[in-house]
């Protein structure tokens, strides 16, 4: 039977941690990613009988911005339930996470063409991890267990099994990092595991409204794994269905090694973890003026600012800008100080996108000035901008400094055209022979005695001295 035959139903679920100084319940820092061990915990964090867990407010309101830029409806009502289950990298037995009454419900979010309905976003707490340290030799295996990241807060973001292909799935995730950072609710860096995706996956006959077994893959903390890892996870459940067997209902791991996804253990159900309300933390009432304030103060949303930069720039440089909040501001902040919109939208994705430090709006129109006047190179710009990045200087300051600024007086690009023609002799009479591509070799040379020289004025006298 052709494979064509299948649809490819996704769920998503992603895990992003909310922009705060602190952690869920306790007053404990988030620990820096390396922080030594099991040094950022506290009494309330580790579990330990008879202490009080108080919710985070900037956690809350992280939630909540992230519920309202997606659309969702904010219940009056919202609870704290616990999750029971052991694991030796969480100490209480339990975490604390929201069940029946979660923050928000019924969103929704573009992706490309298509929306993919969202259930619900809720707050809970992350766990500690677990270290394996080995010993081949002496066949000694010891775990160990570092618990600063035990009561991190988490949000967890559910959509309804809306995604359609593994390509799809990794543009909702880039999706949602972009608005999480537009909102300011989570810097969701998927290498940082700010942001992680676990994505369900079951296929079924094109035409069926029934849905087929699925599987969930744990922990995915890249775009290109998750891509790859779902394209996998479908080949597979194809090949076991098209030769007559069924899918285990499982939670799988993706192995980056091998490529493949493998088996970690079969599916826990909700009843297993023996929910029930927190009681410890009695239940929110969302104050409904805190947020209409919170829905009035969001942003543009990177769908809507990319549509809108769309106007100005080409597409491809309108999705990348559009999609970073930083690099959006940079360039509407560096244009509304007159810097061109189409040479800012160049220099920003070539040149400071791929260095990661983003120059002021004032740095960089000043820079685009000087290079849009052939004042500097293209080439000293790049240099000047780094520059200008790492020190805070102006520019400016940095082209007088390097001496940078472009020579286009015509005697003094005379004499040196002169003595680039006088040094190359074999390359002057091979371009008054007709071949042009000569003037290369002779542009070359120029530029390497004197980098200041403006090409435009200096290849014209060039062309003028042979003609
Ligand atoms: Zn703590």
């Amino acid at each position: 039977m052709s494979s064509d035959a299948w649809e490819v139903v996704i769920g998503m679920e992603v895990h992003a941690q909310p922009r705060t100084r602190s952690k869920m319940f306790c007053g404990c820092a988030v620990a820096p990613l390396n922080a030594p061990p099991n040094t950022y915990v506290c009494e309330v964090c580790l579990g330990l009988p008879g202490v009080l867990p108080v919710p985070n407010k900037a956690a809350v309101e992280a939630v909540l911005k992230t519920a309202l830029a997606l659309n969702c409806e904010i219940p009056r009502h919202t609870k704290f339930d616990r999750k029971n289950y052991m694991y030796p990298d969480l100490p209480k037995g339990y975490q604390i996470s929201q069940y029946d009454l979660p923050m928000s419900v019924n969103g929704s979010i573009e992706v490309g063409e298509r929306k993919v309905r969202i259930r619900r976003v809720h707050l809970e707490e992350d766990t500690g991890k677990l270290i394996h340290a080995g010993d081949k030799l002496h066949k000694a295996w010891e775990s160990y267990v570092d618990l600063n990241r035990a009561g991190v807060p988490l949000m967890e973001i559910v959509s309804e099994p809306d995604v359609r292909s593994a390509d799809e799935a990794r543009e909702y995730a880039m999706e949602l990092q972009a608005l999480l950072r537009a909102v300011g609710a989570s810097d969701a860096d998927m290498e940082k595991g700010q942001m992680r995706a676990e994505p369900n996956i079951s296929i079924r006959r094109a035409g069926s409204e029934e849905l087929g077994v699925k599987t969930e893959l744990k922990n995915i903390n890249s775009f290109r794994a998750l891509q790859r890892a779902i394209a996998f996870e479908v080949e597979r459940q194809k090949q076991v269905l098209e030769s007559g067997g069924t899918v285990v209902q499982e939670t799988r791991g993706w192995s980056e090694s091998e490529q493949r996804t493998f088996s970690q253990r079969s599916k826990e159900l909700a009843e297993d973890y023996r929910y029930f309300p927190e009681p410890d933390i009695p239940p929110l009432e969302l104050d409904r003026g805190w947020i209409e304030e919170l829905r009035g103060a969001l942003p543009e949303l990177p769908s809507v600012r990319r549509a809108r930069l769309a106007t100005t720039l080409p597409p491809s440089v309108a999705v990348l800008i559009g999609g970073d909040r930083d690099l959006a501001d940079l360039f509407e902040q560096a244009v509304a100080r007159g810097a061109p919109a189409a040479a800012t939208g160049t220099w920003i994705v070539n040149e400071i996108a791929p260095s990661g430090k983003l120059p002021s709006p004032e740095n960089l129109a000043e820079l685009l000035r000087m290079v849009g006047e052939g004042s500097i190179t293209r080439d000293q710009g790049r240099e000047v901008l780094m520059e200008s990045v790492e020190t805070g200087r102006t520019p400016a300051e940095i082209v007088a400094e390097h001496g940078y600024a472009q020579v286009s007086d015509e005697s003094e690009l005379r004499v040196l055209a002169e003595a680039v023609i006088d040094a190359n002799p074999k390359a002057a009479s091979d371009y008054r022979a007709g071949r042009k591509q000569a003037m290369q070799a002779l542009m070359a040379d120029l530029r390497k005695r004197a980098p200041q020289a403006n090409p435009k004025v200096a290849m014209e006298l060039l062309l003028k001295l042979l003609g």
